[in-house]
């Protein structure tokens, strides 16, 4: 096992956790901690990965470059998150998924009491500023931690030089520390991921996926154009390298992301992938990342997007152009504001939904308890999408910073 790569590794556990799962059905309960325990040690190192990273990231920075940087960065969150939009769509008003769609017995299996509304889209930005950062950070608000560390990280820069090296010198042995520990992590992830995909195939039902067929067809669509379509043009364009060494490069990191359904989860194996194998600087990935895999989920927004419109579809209305418009956006404010743990943005379609006047609707809840019960293989092939994102930004970003030598394994 050794000599193989940790990527092909996680693959091969994918496979027999599937057969795994298929053939011992019940029995599969004696695996699942594998997959449980394994999401803890991830969990356990994110808080202060997330910390370390970003102030140490950030601290590092002139204050010149870090404008440079941010408008970048969050020019490219924007531009690739409307593009998935725009997917979205036009996927949804092509294809049309939600016509003729029975919602048969099966709905009323689903709990959606469950589902927390989220409030109001004024809620997201104010969310963001944590009260009390130890409090956030122990609440796993990973917004407000992130707004804390950069801005203890700016207040850093400011420090003359006698108070700022002890402080940079600290940040950047304990991020590494964390960086190690992840990797240590993330050896075991052939054993998690058979306990986490034995998990998710025994918990999902076929039948359901049946019913909602085309909804699914209609976003796996749009995940993949996406994917293996505008993100590796984009990359290219800003790049003029072949995507093929990208992808490489993420592998390990996309079969994290299929098999957690979360960013937040999947951070530290993205961040050891773009560190190493991409080969971009940490300067850049403690930046990009922990803040891409919080706000930046094109993903996410494609399905926030679709998913409204199939609902709408379902329930026999004809959105005019304004309504399609307010769609648009608040898909976007939906899919910044969704939280980088599985199944999260299936719920933040509420606000969507809010936003057309649909929230209230009665059988709204039902419409979402179907779609949360087929959630899972989408929110999967989601996620990839999410991180896979956010890792071609660090790379162009990277590339746009002077750094040359990237790809170091695969491009000579
Ligand atoms: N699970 C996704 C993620 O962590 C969020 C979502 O549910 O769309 O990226």
């Amino acid at each position: 096992m050794k000599n193989i790569k940790l990527h092909w590794q996680i693959l091969i556990a994918m496979v027999l956790g599937i057969i795994f799962a298929l053939i011992f059905k019940e029995q599969t309960v004696y695996v699942q901690p594998l997959g449980d325990i394994f999401m803890r040690l991830l969990k356990m190192v994110i808080v202060p990965l997330i910390f370390s990273s970003i102030t140490f990231g950030v601290a590092g920075l002139d204050t010149k470059s870090l404008g440079r940087l941010g408008l970048k960065t969050f020019g490219y969150y924007a531009l690739t998150s409307f593009i998935a939009i725009i997917i979205g769509l036009s996927l949804a008003n092509i294809i049309q998924p939600g016509m003729g769609v029975q919602l048969s017995d099966s709905t009323e299996a689903f709990d959606v009491s469950k589902l927390t509304t989220p409030s109001s889209l004024g809620g997201i930005i104010y969310r963001m500023i944590p009260t009390n950062p130890v409090s956030a950070a122990a609440g796993g608000d990973v917004l407000g931690l992130i707004f804390f560390s950069i801005a203890l990280g700016l207040a850093i820069t400011l420090l003359d030089s006698k108070r700022k090296e002890p402080l940079l010198k600290f940040f950047d042995s304990f991020f590494h520390a964390m960086m190690k520990l992840t990797q240590l992590i993330i050896r075991l992830a052939p054993i998690g991921v058979f306990g986490l995909i034995t998990k998710a195939v025994t918990n999902t039902g076929f039948e359901l996926f049946k019913a909602i067929g085309m909804y699914m067809i209609t976003i796996a669509i749009g995940l993949s154009f996406h994917i293996f379509i505008i993100l590796p043009l984009i990359f290219y364009i800003f790049t003029r390298i072949n995507p093929i060494h990208h992808f490489k490069a993420m592998a390990s990191a996309m079969a994290m992301a299929f098999s957690t359904s979360s960013s937040g989860a999947t951070l530290p194996v993205t961040m050891d992938c773009v560190e190493n194998k991409v080969g971009a600087s940490n300067r850049i990935t403690s930046f990009v990342l922990p803040l891409g895999a919080t706000i930046n989920m094109d993903g996410t927004a494609l399905y926030e997007c679709a998913g409204a419109l199939f609902i709408a579809q379902i329930l026999g209305l004809d959105l005019s152009l304004t309504m399609q418009i307010t769609v648009v956006i608040t898909a976007f404010l939906a899919s910044v504001g969704a939280a980088a743990i599985p199944s999260a943005g299936l719920v933040m379609i509420f606000i969507v939904l809010n936003s057309i006047g649909l929230g209230d609707h009665p059988e709204v809840a039902i419409i979402v308890g179907t779609m949360l019960a087929v959630d899972r293989p989408l929110d999967m092939f989601r996620t990839m999408v999410n991180v896979f994102s956010d890792s071609v930004g660090t790379a162009i970003i990277a590339k746009s910073e002077g750094e040359n030598d990237l790809y170091p394994e695969t491009l000579k």
